[in-house]
């Protein structure tokens, strides 16, 4: 089973990057990715990773972590909503644009992160 990528964990260091020696792991928006296909699963990025980000241990893991991510992905949205509703855009002060900005930023992430695992939301 290839090597696989706990996002929420990962602190986009590249020191697994680095380690693999089939270059099959890349980064995606500051987290790192592994290409399934590459990996030889010798876990030598592992060993490297001091954040506990990557695990062997298969398709329970990864779902989960899709899961926690796709539920993250929904409060941001209804979050977005909320503000957006309660604040038109002519009335938005600086610092609710920069809250905005940061929304954004963060649906987009996640967004990226689960279509590069083929899921589209
Ligand atoms: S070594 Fe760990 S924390 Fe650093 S980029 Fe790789 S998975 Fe993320
Ligand atoms: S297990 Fe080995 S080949 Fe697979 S991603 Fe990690 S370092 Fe690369």
């Amino acid at each position: 089973m290839p090597a696989y990528i706990l996002e929420k964990l990962c602190r986009g260091c590249q020191r697994c990057l680095r380690a693999c020696p089939r270059e099959a792991i890349k980064m995606v928006a500051h987290v790192a990715i592994v290409e399934p296909d590459q990996c030889v699963e010798c876990e030598e990025c592992m060993e490297s990773c001091m954040h506990g980000a990557i695990t062997f241990r298969g398709e329970d893991q990864a779902g989960k972590a899709r899961q926690e991510l796709k539920q993250r992905l929904m409060e941001l949205q209804t979050e977005l909503t909320d503000l957006r509703a309660r604040w038109p855009a002519h009335s938005l002060k600086p610092s609710l644009i920069i809250q905005l900005e940061d929304l954004e930023e963060e649906i987009r992430e996640i967004r990226e992160k689960l279509a590069n695992e083929g899921m589209s939301i």
